[in-house]
């Protein structure tokens, strides 16, 4: 049984910060994930090229149940620190539109610079995670053997693209620990409509993509709209998806 200070499951974005940042902080770290490599949500990230940030951050533009937790994170990790962090590691960055902000030498270079930043924390990958017990420290059964620590950190992400590995793992095991929690729900999807809706209104403007204000439920964005063969998408689409 191999004994660390923290395990953290899943080696996605959040679960190789959280890796990086405690092994600074002097915590021995693993990081288990069932994929056969890390961060592979990170390389198909804002079509290779990784929007890593956005310079016009704020909690108000975050949808959560707890909007005060916005508040609090992102008063201790700005957008500016990520920033100074990329540059750190010589890495270069493009504003595009509102603010949107991407790197220069792509996805794959931020996925370098986590798992730098990382570089004393063991990721074992490939590993299916067995049944998970806690009794004074956690004790995690995997295909690679049994793992124990003091902390435990679930970071599965959601559950969209299933074949890169998504899955609902997070919920089920705040259900096993009788911790509270929220259903998922799609977010940033485009509009899809009824094939007969597509033939009247969209067949002979596939394609098309115009400036559109579009609003529901008291929200609206201003931003490209892009009609497709199967409804509405484009930026101000998949933005107003998070209010419909
Ligand atoms: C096409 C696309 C483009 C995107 N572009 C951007 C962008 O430009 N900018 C941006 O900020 N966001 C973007 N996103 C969103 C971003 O990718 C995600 O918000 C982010 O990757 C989530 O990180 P995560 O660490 O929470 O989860 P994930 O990246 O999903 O990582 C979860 C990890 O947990 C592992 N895992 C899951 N279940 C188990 C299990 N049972 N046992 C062990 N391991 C498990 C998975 O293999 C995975 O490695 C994009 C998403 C998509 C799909």
């Amino acid at each position: 049984m191999k004994q660390y200070d923290v395990i953290i499951i899943g080696a996605g974005a959040a679960g190789l910060m959280c890796a990086a940042q405690a092994a600074k902080r002097g915590r021995s770290v693993a990081i288990l994930d069932k994929a056969s490599k890390a961060g592979k949500k990170i390389l198909i990230s804002g079509g290779g090229k990784c929007n890593f940030t956005n310079l016009f951050i704020e909690p108000e533009a975050y949808v959560s149940n707890n909007p005060h937790f916005c508040k609090s994170a992102l008063s201790r990790y700005t957008q500016w620190d990520f920033i100074a962090l990329l540059e750190s590691h010589h890495l270069s960055w493009t504003e595009k539109t509102l603010g949107q902000l991407f790197c220069d030498q792509k996805s794959g270079a931020v996925l370098r610079m986590l798992l730098d930043e990382g570089e004393q924390v063991d990721i074992i990958l490939a590993c299916e995670i067995g049944q998970i017990e806690f009794d004074s420290n956690y004790t995690i059964q995997s295909n690679q053997g049994g793992f124990k620590a003091e902390s435990l950190v679930v970071a599965t992400g959601g559950p969209s693209i299933p074949k890169m590995g998504a899955s609902d793992f997070g919920l089920q095991i705040a259900k096993q620990f009788g911790l509270k929690s929220v259903a998922f729900k799609p977010g940033l999807v485009p509009f899809t409509f009824h094939q007969y809706d597509i033939d009247k209104y969209f067949k002979d403007l596939s394609g098309l993509s115009l400036e559109a204000v579009v609003s529901c439920n008291h929200a609206n964005f201003r931003e490209q709209l892009l009609i497709t063969h199967r409804g509405l998408s484009g930026p101000a689409i998949l933005q107003i998806s998070s209010y419909w």
